[in-house]
């Protein structure tokens, strides 16, 4: 049986952003619903971080903190002088959660769940009585007169309200309950949404022996992008091999970079494995390993310098059928070649992942359409923009969830001053 419902405010969608935004607005005395599609809340908050939540990035000086914002930048000064990554540190240690800051200065929470930052939203919930309906995916935005005036649930339920607050997610790891339902709410109200498309993802090759590596990982190397010859980008640090590419935070941050590349063009990638030391050096530390190793044979003496099965991918990669052969025996252009290999173990990139092996999702709600002093959109100003439906590209290290936190505390401060 439909019925209407009368709130002061609806919150859709119960994840990261949604469940901090109604948590807050109820805080104030406000009738708050808040409409989740999946049979419970925060999904995909629950596996961020490999299970741990990355949950803020501890760069405390806003502008320094925006510039992981490239394009965005401009839009969230507003914003972040609002509510930054400082006053998330207030919020969860004040509710009894204690955080860690990490390498690259990612904070996590000490005891290292991303479940219990979920359970602080939750009991947040439960405490200021935000009316929580799980289940109930929320079909359609009614619009009337240009303002919102409800939602239209699957089972005929109609809930009204002065303020609508979307909080629905992007397009990654649909699984979790993100499908982009938001992106067409939004369009249905005449705002541009770009195609959501993979980003902060791995990358495929169809190089055969960069898939037998897989479960390898390298530190300390140099990974180049070259197009037309020309090296476009690189980066150092570790990357993982897995049996359709590469992966890895310094490969996830990097591709948003390499898909644009894409679009232009083929892009040939290159692991120089000793980054820190010219051709001239290496191979006089080859020379010496030799020196050391004469009767050895090349596939026992390699591993000495390198993890085995790259060593012997080194030497397959190399073109020498040497690998069963006594160092000794190797010509001097072979060992060159061998150093050259070393140097830059080359291999196309074919594209990304697709979206349900992503972090982010690119694309979203074009910047330019929605004020970012209150989070309102600027075609219907009593909707409400949040988190991943925004498109804002930026790398993994914990900006993402901040993003979730400031756009949510943003849009709840507005509306209860608005309804005061
Ligand atoms: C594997 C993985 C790991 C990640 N790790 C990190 C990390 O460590 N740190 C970090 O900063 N970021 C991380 N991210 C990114 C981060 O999770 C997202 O940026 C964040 O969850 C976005 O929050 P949101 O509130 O915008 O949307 P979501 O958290 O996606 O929540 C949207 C909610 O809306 C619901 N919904 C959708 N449509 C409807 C509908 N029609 N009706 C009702 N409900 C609906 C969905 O079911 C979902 O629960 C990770 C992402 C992934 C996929």
């Amino acid at each position: 049986m439909s019925s209407v419902q009368k709130t002061d405010v609806i919150v859709v969608g119960g994840g990261a952003s949604g469940m901090m935004c109604a948590g807050i607005l109820a805080s104030k005395g406000l009738k708050v619903v808040l409409l989740e599609k999946n049979n419970e809340l925060g999904k995909k908050l629950s596996i961020t971080g490999g299970g741990r939540c990355n949950i803020t990035n501890a760069t405390f000086e806003v502008a320094k903190f925006l510039d992981n914002f490239p394009e965005a930048k401009k839009f969230l000064h507003s914003p972040f002088s609002q509510f930054s990554a400082q006053d998330t540190f207030t919020f969860f240690e004040s509710r009894r959660l204690p955080l860690v800051t990490e390498a690259r200065n990612r904070v996590f929470p000490k005891s290292q769940k991303a479940t219990d930052v979920t359970a602080v939203l939750r009991k947040e919930l439960k405490k200021n009585r935000v009316n929580v309906q799980t289940s109930s995916p929320v079909r359609k935005v009614l619009f009337k007169d240009g303002i919102a005036k409800g939602v239209l649930l699957k089972n005929g339920t109609v809930y009204e309200a002065p303020y609508i607050v979307l909080a629905t997610g992007g397009m990654a790891a649909p699984e979790t309950g993100s499908t982009g339902d938001g992106f067409a709410f939004l369009s249905t109200a005449g705002h541009s949404v770009s195609k959501p498309s993979a980003n902060v993802v791995p990358l495929k090759t169809d190089a055969k022996w960069v898939h037998k590596l897989s479960g390898t990982s390298v530190s300390f190397m140099e990974l180049r992008f070259k197009q037309n010859g020309k090296t476009k980008l690189k980066k150092k640090g570790k990357i993982l091999f897995t049996h359709f590419g590469i992966s890895g935070p310094l490969v996830l941050n990097s591709s948003h970079e390499v898909s644009e590349l894409l679009k232009k063009g083929p892009v040939h990638a290159e692991i120089n494995l000793f980054p820190d030391t010219n051709e001239h050096d290496l191979d006089k530390r080859v020379v010496r390993l030799f020196d050391n190793n004469k009767n050895k044979k090349l596939r026992n003496v390699l591993p000495e310098i390198l993890p085995k099965s790259l060593a012997h991918t080194v030497i397959f990669l190399s073109d020498l059928s040497l690998g069963e052969v006594s160092v000794h025996s190797i010509t001097k252009d072979e060992r060159k070649k061998l150093v050259k290999t070393m140097q830059a173990l080359g291999f196309p990139i074919v594209g990304t992942m697709g979206l349900d092996r992503a972090v982010l999702s690119d694309g979203g709600v074009k910047l330019e359409e929605v004020d970012f002093k209150n989070m309102t959109s600027r075609i219907v100003p009593n909707l409400y923009i949040l988190g991943d439906l925004l498109n804002i590209n930026r790398p993994s290290g914990g900006f993402s969830l901040q993003l979730c936190w400031t756009t949510a505390h943003v849009a709840a401060r507005d509306i209860i001053e608005k309804l005061k």
